[in-house]
């Protein structure tokens, strides 16, 4: 007989069994977590550079940055990196209350 201290629970995501204590709040796995934290950080870094491309054009168009383009480059550069700090935080948010959906790979 195989015996443990060590309370086992499922995995609310993909049913795999696991040690309480390595189950977040939600009741998911690490490795469940990793997924949601690979697909937001796709979604965030897509997000991100649509922001900068959006940036880069107004500074384009409307500034026309002959001088002080160190400085535009930073807002650029500080923009994607804002959208994506902010947008990976949400989507991890969604798509952690979404669930992931049909992942039963066996
Ligand atoms: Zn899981």
């Amino acid at each position: 007989m195989v015996s443990s201290t060590l309370p086992a629970e499922r995995c609310r995501s993909c049913g795999a069994e696991r040690e309480a204590a390595a189950l977040d709040a939600q009741g998911w796995c690490g490795d469940c977590r990793a997924v949601v934290v690979r697909r937001a950080t796709w979604v965030a870094r897509a997000a991100g550079l649509a922001a900068a491309l959006l940036v880069a054009t107004l500074v384009a168009v409307l500034v026309a940055p002959t001088r002080f383009l160190i400085f535009w480059l930073a807002l650029i550069v500080g923009s994607y990196v804002f959208v994506v700090k902010l947008v990976r935080r949400m989507a991890f948010e969604v798509i952690h209350a979404r669930g992931l959906g049909r992942r039963r790979r066996g």
